[in-house]
């Protein structure tokens, strides 16, 4: 298992905001201790900042140097552009990693699946996955498949790579919920499964189920997953049911595939997200 991190991640916070450092300290503190799961570390990827502006407008990019706030969700923070870079660099590294043979999480903030090309929003600053699938389908790629896990609906990377040749887009997410969008699929390439506030575990698993089945059938040489742990029971955010078993086996899932698989962290905001994450290492080592 290949874990790609950089604690330099941990150096912006704002008091009391739900997306803070010690997601990933503890997370760190969590799979240092363990033995079970033998991890190699690895560090973002340098790219060219032309990469970017495949996913991003070049005045989004300058916003991102200017200090005002974004939204009430997403304050400006100094060095908040190379964070956001750093995001970007790690989910190429995993990339490169999946591309390789490895099994490969990227550990880092901040997320970025809200992001959209020409904005900030929900936490995100860059869009660290439709970044990370738009250089896939630039350097071989042919059919690269998005499967965003998080509670919320991945708009940023659905308005991204909306009727983009070779990518798709699966989202399972509450509604209603932040953002708002995800209701029904759009385009002939993003698809939608919204699923009510308090879903019964099981149920929410069946949908789960279903969206790697539809996933499996654009037959994808390479999958991109968005792993956000905020549908778990205990998340603040969200009002949904999973428990750490439902990331183990959503990791096995994905295993299961047998094709290049690389998962980059979004959100999750209980103080379990440790937990919640190895379960799903282990589900996708097979361990
Ligand atoms: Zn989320």
């Amino acid at each position: 298992m290949k874990v790609i991190t950089d604690e330099k991640c941990t150096g912006y916070a704002q008091p009391g905001h739900p997306e803070r450092p010690a997601r990933i300290t503890k997370t760190l503190e969590k799979l240092r201790a363990q033995t079970e799961l033998p991890i190699a570390w690895g560090k973002p990827a340098a790219f060219d900042e032309a990469l970017l502006l495949r996913a991003h407008t070049g005045e989004h990019l300058a916003r991102l140097e200017k200090p005002e706030d974004f939204d009430a969700d997403s304050p400006f923070f100094p060095g908040i552009g190379a964070h956001a870079r750093a995001s970007v660099g790690a989910a190429l590294e995993a990339l490169k990693a999946a591309r390789a043979g490895e099994t490969v999480f990227s550990l880092m903030r901040p997320p970025g699946h809200h992001a959209t090309r020409t904005r900030a929003m929900g936490f995100c600053y860059l869009n660290n996955i439709a970044s990370a699938v738009l250089e896939a389908l630039a350097t071989g790629a042919k059919r690269v498949a998005v499967y965003d896990f998080d509670v919320h609906h991945g708009n940023g990377t659905e308005a991204i790579l909306l009727d983009k040749t070779g990518a798709s887009f699966f989202s399972i997410h509450q509604h209603p919920c932040y953002p708002g969008t995800g209701t029904r699929n759009v385009g002939d390439n993003c698809f939608n499964y919204p699923v009510p506030p308090q879903t019964p575990r099981g149920e929410y698993r069946h949908v789960l189920a279903s969206a790697v089945e539809h996933l499996q059938k654009v037959n994808p040489d390479l999958v991109a997953v968005s792993a956000g742990f905020d549908a778990y029971a205990h998340d603040p955010l969200a009002q949904e049911t999973l428990e750490a078993e439902d990331y183990y086996w959503l990791g096995q899932q994905f295993r299961s595939l047998g094709i290049p698989v690389f998962s980059l962290l979004e959100g999750g905001y209980s103080d379990d997200l440790p937990q919640l994450i190895f379960a799903y290492l282990r589900g996708l080592e097979g361990k």
